[in-house]
């Protein structure tokens, strides 16, 4: 009987766990998950769960595995195969997974009065937030998703962040100057262009401080200011990393029988033609299942190009590939900033497309990107529509 250890209890643990046990009912299966919870799903957090869904619906479905919560890998003996935990278990697997996504980059001050957004725990503590007042510091996924959500809860939120715009370094500047606008009409201040300096506690209140002298006074700061992979457990069992862990077509790092996935993982892109790290949800269900299939023995390999998707107010879209704001795009608009697709370019290749309010056409725009259709430059705006 094969023993497989998964360490990390998010969405792709999860995804790994029900692929090897679908594949292999008899082998073990144990997770290691650092938080206290079941496995739950990540993206409501930000979203649904501010618009009328219940707590309880974040939750995913259980597997039938030695689901280990609240316990936390610390280290990685690469030649023994085994894994040891916090509370001193050894647990000695014939393969292992680390599924363990990023850790919320941190301000240097403010301590625990900033709610680094990431997790359910996160939520529970906003939502118990009497005061109406809350300081948003980033203006990026978690950034944008949660203001709007917190404005539609009746808040009243102040963004902060150092870019020119909302969504600056995924939005070309015509559709960051429209988001800036709604969020404005939707009675968000937005303090764009604005570094944080200082983080105050005053009594129940805390002030957030900026560069410019203005001092934002809230209930609650919540921070979305970016992710750091998790590497460390990776990096001191001396598997190969940079900017997360490096990993092959078959999910394998550099080490025997050790493979990685979601988050942490960077691995290469057949249709992107460079290795990547993809934080979204789609890598995390499609890569965490590829991992768990072929640690059980599939011989697939995991040549995906992921998704995803986000949602501010009434506003939505798709998008796939990579979309960097600084390349160049063509935009192709039925409805200017409400239904289109923007093509994001590196010369000719088409390296990202974002489906703004447009559904169901992501395999469309895969396949521009993957070179599977060839549109000429000039024909592009009518690629998809
Ligand atoms: P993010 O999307 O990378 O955005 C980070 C934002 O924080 C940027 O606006 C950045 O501005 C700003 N920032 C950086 N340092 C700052 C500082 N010192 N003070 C104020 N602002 C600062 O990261 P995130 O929003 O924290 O999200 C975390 C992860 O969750 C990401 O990987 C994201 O992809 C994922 N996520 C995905 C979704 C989705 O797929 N819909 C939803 C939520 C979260 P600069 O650009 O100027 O650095």
């Amino acid at each position: 009987m094969q023993t497989h250890v998964i360490v990390g209890g998010g969405m792709t643990g999860h995804a790994a766990a029900a692929a090897i046990r679908e594949k292999d009912p008899g082998a073990r299966v144990v997770v290691l998950g650092a938080e206290p919870e079941a496995p739950y799903a990540r993206p409501p957090l930000t979203k649904g769960l501010w618009l009328g869904k219940e707590e309880s619906s974040v939750l995913l479905a259980p597997v039938d595995v030695d689901w280990l919560a609240g316990r936390r890998a610390v280290s990685v003996d690469t030649a023994r195969h085994e894994v040891t935990d916090d509370q001193g278990g050894v647990h000695r697997y014939d393969r292992l997974l680390l599924a363990t996504g990023g850790r919320p980059r941190r301000l240097p001050f403010g301590g625990d009065r900033v709610i680094y957004y990431r997790t359910l725990a996160d939520y529970r503590r906003l939502r118990g937030v009497a005061g109406k007042r809350v300081a948003v510091i980033g203006g990026g996924f978690i950034g944008s998703e949660i203001a709007a959500s917190l404005a539609q809860n009746g808040k009243e939120v102040t963004m902060v962040f150092p870019d020119a715009r909302i969504g600056a370094r995924v939005y070309p500047a015509g559709l960051g100057d429209f988001l800036m606008r709604t969020y404005e009409d939707r009675c968000v201040r937005v303090l764009a262009g604005e570094q944080v300096t200082g983080i105050e506690a005053r009594g129940d209140e805390t002030a957030v401080l900026t560069g410019t002298g203005q001092q934002i006074v809230a209930d609650a700061v919540v921070a979305g200011i970016g992710i750091v992979p998790e590497t460390t457990l990776a990096e001191a069992a001396g598997i190969r990393c940079s900017d997360g862990i490096e990993v092959d077509a078959r999910l394998e790092t550099s080490a025997p029988d050790v493979f990685a996935a979601g988050d942490v993982a960077r691995f290469p892109s057949p249709a992107l033609g460079r290795s990547i790290r993809v934080e979204h949800e789609d890598a995390a269900l499609t890569m965490g299942a590829a991992a768990g299939r072929i640690m059980a023995g599939s011989g697939e390999r995991y040549e995906h190009l992921p998704f995803f998707y986000s949602d501010m107010f009434d506003l939505g879209y798709e998008a796939v590939g990579v979309l960097d704001a600084r390349l160049e795009t063509i935009e192709s608009w039925k409805t200017p900033f409400r239904e289109g697709a923007i093509y994001y370019l590196d010369g000719d290749a088409v390296r990202g497309v974002l489906l703004w309010g447009m559904f169901g056409h992501v395999d469309a725009a895969r396949a521009l990107i993957e070179g599977r259709r060839a549109v000429p430059r000039a024909e592009l705006v009518h690629a998809i529509e």
